[in-house]
């Protein structure tokens, strides 16, 4: 059993989170409608976080949709704090650091 047994869109109409859903069918915006019905499912769903660190686990590039409560912008913005909040790399190994 994975995660994905656990969520509450198992079985909903993939178009609702994905415009444009199925193969050789481009991808366009979703409706105000389908957004709202897909943000509904994710406000209740029991593996929401779980969700949202895989889509953020995603090549921002391949990443489109709904996932884990939040539209593909606010994962762009999601992703740009996380970087933004990562310690700099200082260049050396922890065994230098220790040494020092
Ligand atoms: S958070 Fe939303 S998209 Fe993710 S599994 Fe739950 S209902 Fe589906």
């Amino acid at each position: 059993m994975t995660w994905r047994d656990e969520a509450a869109c198992r079985g909903a109409n993939p178009e609702i989170f994905f415009l444009g859903y199925g193969p050789g069918r481009g991808l366009g915006r979703l409706s105000k409608t389908a957004k709202a019905r897909a943000l509904e499912l994710c406000d209740r769903c029991p593996v929401v976080d779980v969700c949202l660190e895989y889509a953020l686990s995603l090549p921002a590039t391949g990443d489109f949709g709904i996932w884990g409560g939040t539209t593909e912008k606010q994962r762009v913005g999601l992703r740009k704090a996380r970087r933004q909040h990562q310690p700099p790399r200082s260049g050396r190994t922890l065994q230098e650091a220790a040494s020092m």
